[in-house]
């Protein structure tokens, strides 16, 4: 954890993305951003402990009960990079173009080194879902079934 390798893929000088340090909000928020880069993704990022935790969803999220989509962990981003649209010029790290899919709050519900259970409330994810780490850096992201109490 934490912002090293993020500043060290990045070329300050030449990437519109933001050089932050780490910063307790107190809140929880997160981000789902569409990434047009090589190849589309969306990276989908949990506020949490000063920085947002971070995974690549090459199939984009689950917005349904009974579907795993993985969801590759990269590496953590400055808070900051939650409002962050805009386009990273060709030749550096991620080149392409970032928009906000969806942002709002999230309640964490358990947290374990291999498993996350948290509600999203956002405009297009809203309800219970769990990233489960399987293997290296893979994780699957699911809608759970029903929302707890
Ligand atoms: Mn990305």
């Amino acid at each position: 954890m934490g912002l090293e390798e993020y500043r060290a893929r990045r070329d300050f000088g030449a990437t519109p993305e933001p050089e932050a340090e780490q910063m307790e909000t107190g809140q929880s928020r997160f981000v789902v951003q569409k990434h047009q880069a090589r190849r589309l993704h969306y990276d989908f990022r949990l506020e949490m402990q000063g920085v947002l935790r971070s995974w690549a969803l090459p199939k984009g999220p689950p917005t349904s009960h009974g579907v795993r989509r993985l969801a590759v962990h990269v590496e953590d981003h400055p808070v900051s990079y939650i409002d962050f649209s805009g386009t990273i010029p060709e030749g550096q790290y991620g080149a392409g173009t970032v928009q906000i899919w969806d942002h709002g709050k999230y309640v964490l519900e358990r947290e374990e080194p291999d498993l996350l259970e948290f509600t999203l409330r956002g405009k297009r994810l809203s309800g219970a879902y769990v990233l489960v780490h399987t293997d290296g850096d893979s994780w699957l992201l699911m809608k759970r079934k029903q929302e707890r109490s």
